[in-house]
C-alpha cells in the first residue's frame, strides 16, 4: 500500500499529532493519542469520535441496520470507559446513500440506535445529516463522558511492575467475523452451533464495560480498550507509559467459542490478534490488583491478570511454556489491512508458529 496511510494508524496519529500539537497540556487538557481526549477545566471532561464506513468497517451482508447501531454506539461508549469514565451525551454525523435498498435500511438503525441509547441511559443531543449522492454509507459518532472518582485514567500512566489485566475474554468477535465470512465452518451438532452463534452475536453486538469503569477509575494506573486486539493494544499503552511487558499465553482469557471450536493455537492467535472484542487492558499496581478483581467480580465483569509491565529496554514478550518471543505487533489496523485480518491475515507476521488453518472441533 502506498499513499498517506502506508505505514498504518499509529504512524499517522504521530503525524496528526505532530501537525495539531497543542503547547503541553492547557489547563489540565490532553490532545491526540489517547482512548479520548480530555478538555481543560472542571468537571474534567472526556470526548471521543469514531468514524465506520461501509465496506472498510462493516458490510450489510454481514451486519443487520439494527446491530450496525448497536456496533458503533458500543465502539464509542468503550472508549469513553477505556478514560475510567462514564458516558454523558451522543452525537451522531450521518452520511446515508440515496436508492430504496438504502432507504429501507435508515428506519431500523434510528430505531436500533434510540434503543441502545435509552437502555445505555446516554441521550443523543445533536449532530447532523446528509442524502450521500451514491457508495458508502458512512456514521461518525462522537461521545462526551465524565470521569468517575479516581479517573481520567490514560494510557501513560502505566510503571515496571505493574500487573496487566484483561476483562472478559479474547477472540470471540473476531471468531464470529469469521464465522459469518465462511472463513470457518462448524458441525451441525447442537453444542457446536450455539458456540458459533454466540461469537456472530459477538461480533454484531459487543457491549462495552461500562461496567468496569468505576472499578478501574478508581485503582488502575493505565487503562485502553481492545478495540484493534491485544497485539497492537497493549504495546500501545506499554509505549505510551514508557514500559515494556510480559505476557503468559497460559493466563490469557480465550474466549469460549474459539476454545472450543478452534486448535489450540489458531485459538490462541484470534485471543493475541482478533479485534473488536471492546473489553478493557489495564495497568495496576501490584498492590492494588487484589482489590481491583474483587471490585470487579462484585459488579459481575469478569477478569484475568495476563503479564505484567517491565522496563522499556525488555521490550515485548509472549511467554508460552518455557519458551519466550519478542512480541510482534498485529492486529486490525484499518488503515492498514483494511477489513482482511484474523485466521488467514499477516500469518508470516505470527508471534506464533503457523499451525494448522482448519478448525478442530464442531
Ligand atoms: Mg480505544
Amino acid at each position: 500500500m502506498t499513499g498517506p496511510f502506508a505505514h498504518g494508524e499509529d504512524a499517522f496519529l504521530e503525524r496528526l499529532r505532530r501537525r495539531f500539537a497543542v503547547p503541553a497540556a492547557p489547563r489540565g487538557g490532553l490532545g491526540i493519542g489517547d482512548d479520548a481526549a480530555v478538555l481543560p477545566g472542571r468537571p474534567r471532561r472526556v470526548v471521543t469520535t469514531d468514524l465506520l464506513v461501509e465496506g472498510q468497517h462493516f458490510r450489510f451482508d454481514l451486519l443487520a441496520p439494527a446491530d450496525l447501531a448497536v456496533r458503533a454506539l458500543e465502539a464509542n461508549l468503550s472508549d469513553i470507559a477505556a478514560m475510567g469514565a462514564q458516558p454523558e451525551a451522543v452525537f451522531l454525523g450521518l452520511a446515508w446513500p440515496r436508492g430504496a435498498a438504502a432507504s429501507r435500511r435508515l428506519e431500523p438503525f434510528l430505531a436500533a440506535l434510540a434503543r441502545a441509547c435509552r437502555a445505555r441511559r446516554v441521550p443523543l443531543l445533536g449532530g447532523d445529516t446528509v442524502r450521500a449522492p451514491q457508495g458508502a454509507t458512512t456514521l461518525a459518532l462522537a461521545v462526551t463522558g465524565l470521569p468517575h472518582r479516581g479517573g481520567p485514567v490514560l494510557r501513560s500512566g502505566g510503571r515496571p511492575g505493574d500487573a496487566l489485566v484483561v476483562t472478559g475474554a479474547l477472540g470471540g468477535s473476531a471468531l464470529g467475523l469469521a464465522l459469518l465470512e465462511g472463513r470457518v465452518r462448524v458441525s451441525r451438532e447442537a453444542g457446536a452451533r450455539r458456540l458459533a452463534e454466540r461469537a456472530a452475536a459477538r461480533y454484531r453486538r459487543p457491549r462495552a464495560r461500562l461496567a468496569a469503569a468505576p472499578a478501574l477509575a478508581a485503582r488502575a494506573s493505565a487503562l485502553i480498550d481492545l478495540s484493534d486486539g491485544l497485539g497492537l493494544d497493549l504495546p500501545r499503552l506499554a509505549r505510551a507509559s514508557g514500559c515494556g511487558f510480559e505476557v503468559r499465553a497460559d493466563l490469557l482469557p480465550v474466549d469460549p467459542a474459539a476454545a472450543r471450536l478452534l486448535p489450540p493455537d489458531e485459538a490462541l492467535r484470534l485471543a493475541l490478534r482478533g479485534g473488536e472484542d471492546y473489553e478493557l487492558l489495564a495497568a495496576v499496581a501490584p498492590g492494588r490488583l487484589a482489590g481491583l478483581l474483587r471490585r470487579l467480580a462484585a459488579v459481575g465483569v469478569p477478569a484475568a491478570a495476563i503479564g505484567r509491565l517491565l522496563p522499556a529496554r525488555a521490550g515485548g514478550r509472549l511467554r508460552t511454556g518455557g519458551t519466550v518471543r519478542r512480541w510482534v505487533a498485529a492486529g486490525w489496523d484499518p488503515l492498514r489491512t483494511g477489513r482482511s485480518r484474523g485466521l488467514d491475515a499477516a500469518a508470516s507476521r505470527s508471534v506464533l508458529p503457523a499451525g494448522r488453518r482448519r478448525p478442530a472441533a464442531g
